[in-house]
């Protein structure tokens, strides 16, 4: 499951709820780039394949509708 937030970090959807399909590439509400985000400490990512955070080293769970 992937979770991406807004890359605008004033926009109400990052806030709201992440998206989880991976699909998505912008945000619905600002049109902005989504993101990654950090499941452990909720901070935004910078590389879209990173495994671990650069902020808290926590491991980036992701997953693709691979079953
Ligand atoms: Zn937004
Ligand atoms: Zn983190």
């Amino acid at each position: 499951m992937y979770h991406f937030i807004c890359s605008n970090l004033d926009c109400s959807f990052t806030k709201k709820a992440p998206v989880e399909s991976g699909r998505e590439k912008f945000c619905p509400e600002c049109g902005y780039d989504l993101i990654w985000k950090c499941q452990a400490c909720d901070k935004p990512l910078r590389n879209e394949g990173a495994k671990f955070c650069s902020l808290c080293k926590g491991e980036i769970k992701k997953q693709r509708n691979n079953h």
